[in-house]
């Protein structure tokens, strides 16, 4: 998939609308449209990079990041202290079906580990 029919390219260039939480120059946090937990907010930069397997080391001060802002939106969440998970998918087994990279913030809930 190429970033011109990726759909968080077309969230990032707001040609699809989204619930959004925080936004800077390097990514976008919006709400999952299909959420799996009380808070889940997925954390896309704005680069399409289609997976983890295709990030660079160009690409560690965003991957970086996304990480710190998930923490930071976690506190503002108030999710920071009960805990969260942060998960990114990576292909088919890993359960990827969006092809631009993302991590997932989870929490508001117990989570269960391991994941099915
Ligand atoms: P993945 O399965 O790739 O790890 O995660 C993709 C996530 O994107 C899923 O949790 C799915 O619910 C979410 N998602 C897919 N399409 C949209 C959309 O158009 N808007 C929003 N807000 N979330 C989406
Ligand atoms: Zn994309």
């Amino acid at each position: 998939m190429s970033a011109a029919d990726c759909i968080f390219c077309k969230i990032v260039a707001e040609e699809i609308s989204a619930r959004i939480i925080y936004q800077d120059d390097e990514l976008i946090a919006i709400e999952d449209i299909n959420p799996a937990a009380p808070v889940h907010i997925l954390l896309i930069p704005r680069k399409h990079i289609p997976s983890l397997n295709e990030a660079g080391l160009d690409d560690a001060d965003i991957l970086g990041h996304l990480q710190l802002t998930a923490a930071r939106i976690a506190n503002g969440q108030g999710i920071a202290a009960s805990g969260y998970r942060l998960v990114s998918n990576c292909g088919e087994w890993g359960g990827q079906t969006v092809m631009h990279v993302h991590y997932h913030l989870l929490g508001g809930r117990e989570l269960r580990w391991p994941p099915g």
